[in-house]
Formats: C-alpha cells, sequence, structure tokens
C-alpha cells in the first residue's frame, strides 16, 4: 500500500565507489527522516543500512535490503545497492528496479574506474540520476574537476545545482544556485535543519555565472526553456526546477550537488533534488518482459489500474527465514488474491506483506505499482522471477549474469556438517544467482563457485557467522572451461530389462568447436542440434533430449571442467517401444556425448578480465612493468591527470591478491577495476605448470 500518491513515490539507490561516503550520507537521510534516532559513525561500526557483521567489519554495503520514509510529502524507498565490482550482479539487480539513483563521489579522488563502470551500466537501464561530490572539506578537494570528469569520462550533460561555500576547512555551507542563497547547516541536527541568507559579496560572481551556466546547460535540451532563455527573459526559479526534472527524467541531463557528508554539510538539498528531480513511478517507460505462452515480448503499463506484475529483485537468506524483495511494475495485490509464478506454472498467495522502515518491519495490506514490498519465504521463489496477474501473464526477462570465474573447495568435518553446509549453500545461491555449487564427483568436495576473491570470501564469512558453518576452505582457484579443439564423434548404447520389456536406444552424434566473440554474455555456451531420425522425436523427447545434453556439458567434460562454446550435433536417435522413452534416450545421449568428447581433442580456456588500474603518474611505469610479468595484454593508457589509467586484458589466473599489489606499487594511492572479459586458451607451459590440470 502506497504511503503517497503514486506521482509523489520515489525508487531510488545510492550508488557510489566503496569510500566515497554512501553510507555516511545514507545514514544522514535515515536520521532526517525520523528512522533513526543517532546518526551511526561508520567507522565505528554500528549504522543502519549495513547490518551483517562482515559489513560493519568490512565498511562497504553488500546486501540490497530496501527501506522507506516520507520526506517533503513524499514516498521514499531507498534501495541499497553495492558498489564492489564482485557484485555485478547485485548492482544490476538493483539498477533495473531503481527509477533514479544519487551517484556519489569524492571531491579529492573524483571519478573511479569503478564509477565509471557502474555508470555505464546505469546508462544501458536509461537510469535518470543526481550526482553528488562529497568530501569538500578534505585536504586537496576538487569540485571542479569532479564536475570535468562527469562531463568527459561520463558523457554526461550536467551543472552545479549547489556549489561549495568555502572549500577545505574554510567550507562553510553550500550556495543553492537556483535561489542563489547561502545554505549553512546546523550541526546539532547532523544538518537536517538550515539557516538561509545572502550569498556573501565575494561569492556572488561565481554563484551568478553557475546560475547562468546551469540554465544554459539544460535549456539546450528542454525546448521551452530555450525559447525563454534566448528571448533574453529572466528565468523564474520555479520554471528551472521544472525544466531540470523534464531534462533529468529523459536521461538527458544530471543535476550535480555537493557538500561534506562526514561535517553535516549539504545532505539535506540532496533528499530535496531527489523529490524534485528524480521519476515517479509513472514517468518511467513500461516493463518489458515475454508472455510465456507464446514467447512475443510483453509490457505492462506503470499504472495502478494494470494487471498486476512484480519482479522478485532479492531474495535475502536469513538463519530464521527468507526474505523475498519485490519491486512492483503494475497493478495491485491484496494478500487475499491469488498471484500466478509463471517459472514453476503455480497459483500462490503473498499472505503477509511487508515493508522495512530500517531495521524495523510494518505490514503492507497490498502490494501496490510503484512500490516495494519484502515477502518472507515463498517456496521456489528465486532472485529474478516474476510473479504476477494470473489472467494476465507475464515473464520479466531474467537478468542476466556472468559466468563465474572463481572456485573453491569445501570439506565438512563430519556428516552431519555437510548436509547442514548444502542446506546453507542452497538458500545463498538463492539469494545470489552468481554463486553457484556442485560436487566434484572425483573428490566428492563441495566446489563453490562465484565472480571473484572478494565475492567468495564474503560468502564464507557470512557462511561463518551468520550459519555457523564449520568447514575447511581451500585456497580459491580460477574456475577454467574447457570447449572442442578438433571434433569427435560417439556412440551411445542402451539395452536393459526393465520390468516386463526389454529397453532399448541407440544415440549418435557429434561435437565440434564453435567461435566465441568476446563478452557475448548471455550467449547460450551450448548449442544442440537435432538431425536425422532424432528430428522426429516427439517434441517432449526432444525438449529432454537438448536439456540433458545442456546439463552434461556444465557437468563438466574429461577435464572436469564446464564445456563451452560447443555445437552438438545428433545425429541419430533410435528408441524401442517403451512405457517411459525417456530412460533410454537420456543414458544413450548421455554416454553418446562422453564418448565423442574422449575422441575429440579437448582445449583448457581460462577467463581472462578487463582490467582498469588508475595510477598516480610516478608510479605508472612499476606499474606497468608489474603488468608485464602477468601475461597481460596492455591496450591502452589514458592521461587522467594527477592519474594515468592503465587498460589492459589479463588471466584472472595472475590477479590473485592484485589489490594488496597494486596498494604497494602505489604506496596506496592507485586504485583497480575488473570485470570478466572473455575465454582464452591457456598456453601449455601455464598448463603444465599448473596443478589445477593433474
Ligand atoms: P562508503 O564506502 O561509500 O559507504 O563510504 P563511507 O560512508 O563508509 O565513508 C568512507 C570513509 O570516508 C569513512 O571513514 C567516512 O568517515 C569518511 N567520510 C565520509 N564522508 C566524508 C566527508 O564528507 N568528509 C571526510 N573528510 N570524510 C568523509
Amino acid at each position: 500500500m502506497l504511503l503517497k500518491p503514486l506521482a509523489r513515490v520515489r525508487n531510488i539507490g545510492v550508488i557510489a565507489h566503496i569510500d566515497a561516503g554512501k553510507t555516511t550520507t545514507t545514514e544522514r537521510f535515515l536520521y532526517y527522516a525520523g528512522l533513526t534516532h543517532r546518526v551511526g559513525e561508520v567507522d565505528a561500526g554500528n549504522t543502519v543500512m549495513d547490518f551483517r557483521p562482515d559489513e560493519r567489519e568490512r565498511g562497504i554495503t553488500i546486501s540490497a535490503a530496501a527501506t522507506t520514509f516520507l520526506w517533503n510529502d513524499h514516498q521514499v524507498n531507498l534501495i541499497d545497492t553495492p558498489g564492489h565490482i564482485d557484485f555485478t550482479a547485485e548492482v544490476e539487480r538493483s539498477l533495473r528496479v531503481l527509477d533514479g539513483a544519487v551517484v556519489i563521489f569524492s571531491a579529492v579522488e573524483g571519478v573511479e574506474p569503478q564509477s565509471e563502470t557502474v555508470w555505464h551500466q546505469a546508462d544501458r537501464y536509461h537510469l535518470p540520476r543526481l550526482a553528488f561530490v562529497n568530501k569538500l572539506d578534505r585536504v586537496g578537494a576538487d569540485h571542479e574537476r569532479v564536475l570535468g570528469e562527469i562531463r568527459t569520462r561520463l558523457g554526461a550533460r550536467a551543472a552545479w545545482v549547489t556549489l561549495p561555500h568555502g572549500l577545505e576547512d574554510r567550507l562553510d555551507g553550500v550556495i543553492d544556485v537556483i535561489e542563489q542563497r547561502w545554505l549553512v547547516f546546523d550541526p546539532d541536527t547532523h544538518g537536517r535543519e538550515l539557516e538561509s541568507y545572502d550569498v556573501p559579496e565575494a561569492a556572488r560572481p561565481e554563484a551568478r555565472l553557475a546560475r547562468e551556466r546551469l540554465v544554459e546547460q539544460v535549456a539546450d535540451v528542454v525546448e521551452w526553456l530555450g525559447d525563454q532563455y534566448l528571448a533574453g527573459q529572466p528565468v523564474a526559479s520555479a520554471d528551472i526546477r521544472r525544466a531540470i526534472r523534464e531534462a533529468t527524467v529523459a536521461g538527458r541531463f544530471v543535476p550535480v550537488l555537493c557538500g561534506a557528508a562526514l561535517r553535516d554539510l549539504g545532505i539535506r538539498p540532496i533528499l530535496d533534488a531527489v523529490c524534485d528531480f528524480l521519476p515517479a513511478p509513472p514517468d518511467r517507460p513500461p516493463a518489458v518482459g515475454v508472455d510465456p505462452s507464446t514467447g512475443e515480448p510483453a509490457s505492462r503499463e506503470p499504472r495502478l489500474d494494470a494487471p498486476f506484475s512484480a519482479l522478485v529483485f532479492k531474495v535475502v537468506a536469513h538463519p530464521s527465514a527468507d526474505i523475498c524483495w519485490l519491486r512492483v511494475y503494475s497493478g495491485v495485490l491484496g494478500t487475499e488474491e491469488r498471484c500466478y509464478h509463471p517459472r514453476s506454472a503455480t497459483r500462490l498467495r503473498l499472505r503477509r506483506m511487508l515493508r522495512i522502515r530500517a531495521d524495523r518491519t510494518e505490514p503492507v495490506e497490498r502490494a501496490e505499482c510503484g512500490d516495494i514490498v519484502a515477502v518472507p519465504a515463498v517456496k521456489d521463489i528465486v532472485t529474478g522471477d516474476t510473479v504476477c496477474d494470473p489472467g494476465s501473464i507475464v515473464s520479466y526477462e531474467p537478468i542476466q549474469f556472468p559466468e563465474t570465474v572463481v572456485s573453491v573447495a569445501v570439506e565438512a568435518q563430519t556428516s552431519a556438517e555437510r548436509e547442514r553446509l548444502l542446506a546453507v549453500v542452497g538458500r545463498l545461491t538463492r539469494e545470489d544467482p552468481t554463486f553457484t555449487y556442485h560436487t566434484d564427483p572425483e573428490t566428492a568436495q563441495l566446489i563453490l563457485s562465484g565472480m571473484g576473491e572478494l565475492h567468495l570470501e564474503i560468502l564464507r564469512n557470512r557462511m561463518q557467522r551468520e550459519f555457523n558453518v564449520s568447514a575447511r576452505f581451500g585456497r580459491p582457484r580460477v574456475s577454467y572451461r574447457e570447449t572442442v579443439a578438433a571434433p569427435g564423434e560417439g556412440v551411445g548404447e542402451f539395452d536393459r530389462r526393465i520390468g516386463e520389456v526389454q529397453v532399448t536406444g541407440h544415440a549418435r552424434l557429434e561435437v565440434r568447436g564453435r567461435p566465441r566473440e568476446p563478452a557475448t554474455r548471455g550467449m547460450a555456451p551450448v548449442e544442440v542440434e537435432l538431425a536425422g531420425t532424432a528430428a522426429t522425436l516427439p517434441p517432449q523427447l526432444q525438449r529432454i533430449a537438448r536439456d540433458a545434453l545442456v546439463d552434461v556439458c556444465s557437468a563438466g567434460g574429461p577435464n572436469g571442467y564446464a564445456v563451452i562454446d560447443v555445437r552438438i550435433r545428433v545425429l541419430e536417435a533410435k528408441l524401442s517401444d517403451a512405457p517411459d522413452r525417456s530412460v533410454p534416450l537420456l543414458a544413450s545421449l548421455t554416454m553418446a556425448l562422453r564418448k565423442a568428447f574422449s575422441a575429440a581433442r579437448m582445449l583448457l580456456l581460462e577467463p581472462v578480465m578487463r582490467l582498469e588500474v588508475r595510477a598516480p603518474e610516478e608510479s605508472v611505469g612499476t606499474v606497468i612493468k608489474d603488468l608485464g610479468t602477468r601475461r597481460s595484454e596492455i591496450h591502452e593508457t589514458a592521461a587522467s591527470p594527477p592519474f594515468t589509467l592503465v587498460r589492459a586484458y589479463v588471466p584472472l589466473a595472475e590477479l590473485f591478491g592484485y589489490s594488496t599489489q597494486v596498494r604497494s606499487l602505489t604506496q596506496g594511492r592507485g586504485s583497480f577495476s575488473m570485470e570478466p572479459y572473455d575465454y582464452q586458451p591457456v598456453p601449455e607451459q601455464v598448463a603444465a605448470n599448473e596443478d589445477a590440470f593433474a
């Protein structure tokens, strides 16, 4: 149930590079809105949004919890977004359910590689944004440089909406550029209360110029303001605000604010700007999915009178019960009504719906268009699922996740512990689709796979602390893949008595490699073609055949790694009459595929990352020299004073522990980001030295 009319709802997230000040800023939002009674100090480790022990310790935010508060007669749903590349999936998932975002930059560090990655992800989702330049109180703060980077590196049309008054230790407030007022914040309320004054004489020229620039930038993209501006008419503040909103909602302009969260300075204007400039749910385009019965695209208008539809964007595993987080895209669902879950093709009821206000929950009677609601564990629902009106079915396209690149082996000491371990791992994979697991058929070890070292380390901490799992964890390793270098053919025979009947099956197939394009996210790694007698099987058996072959590939080829970039052509599939013909079909196909892989020449592939290092000028040489020892291919260096960006492709195997290395190579001033880029053959001499292939 919405707390305010739909036009006054804001679903927003705060996006920032680690340490830019996301937690410090968010805490003030919640405090101003009356949700917390004192502002948690990040450094003391007791903030409201970061509620997991490992997050407190690290001071970073991982789980995408959402919290609701009222501000200026608006309902703000603040959806927590993570900021580390190891959590790409969480970033993508939360971006998709946001209507707008506040992106925080540090006035000292500027636009970091990581922020650039997230910014471009947000571009893909056409997400309207505000920018906030934080830490103006710090020595070396240079807000104009950051605005320059927002324009050049991020390619955004941007202008100041608030400007600093004073800088570093002389910072004593901000200037409201639209109203031309000097705002001074009350430290006793952490900046919730403020006084406004005429802009001091000395700052007036700069303030006037900033207003001119702001109008100019917005007038370029909002026609009616452009007409007024060109006619030389004075532009009223209300008109500027209305035009900024239009331009921002259309994704053609980014209002930029500034302040110092830790000094309680300039934060309140961000909340006002969220209400003034960021879109309400109906301002956003319709949500697009497919009609599962036809496979045709289907969309839902963001309206209360449209059929109900919602996306499960997050499942949070808690030791007591899982919580599913839903973003409602259209319509209304009451707790007494049934809805439909397309993936399992079942109807269900969401009997309990909740809203989270920081650390307390309150019941909600209806899930309404534009809202975020939480529901306690519903069977079979996982992250990425749709729930919708049974009479009007839609399935939102699942969020596509990159493949996992790092694995770690886990061993439980007793069989009881092993069961617990499996249960906990199962829950955590429901929560996070980029975290997967399987059992190694040879060693019977449980192998967990994820997006990076830090990702697996955090999961391990959660298992140990929240779920009390005591198991031995191995060293993280690269998740290799294998593919077919030279084609092979295989035959599988099945001949067994089942009950009264003699059942036979015969299958013949061939496997060959398939060229890959870099970064083919979402491209099916295995292509199956049914030819000859296989093509004449009934559709249901054909589907079983396809699924089984794909499953065998992901379970692992002759070297035990998932097989990708292959084409399987089934040449024959003959089955005798039997009550259940799927049994001989599965058995003969699996055998034929295994034999084909043995006959083929297989090739090991390793994940290669796209790496960007931001190094201070004096350490560039050392960073490049070090990369030279890591089988890297440097493809670009770009100046971004006072830093140099080094962009390279590097095998993941060479990047374990790289964060420590970057710190020591750059005396703590450098930073880097990486993301999966491609799979490439492992050079023979490397394979020979790598015990992973033993
Ligand atoms: P997050 O990683 O983005 O959530 O960043 P935090 O909010 O945890 O802040 C990182 C560090 O920067 C903490 O030590 C904060 O106290 C500090 N910090 C945050 N905002 C400011 C600011 O405006 N000025 C200064 N000097 N430090 C800040």
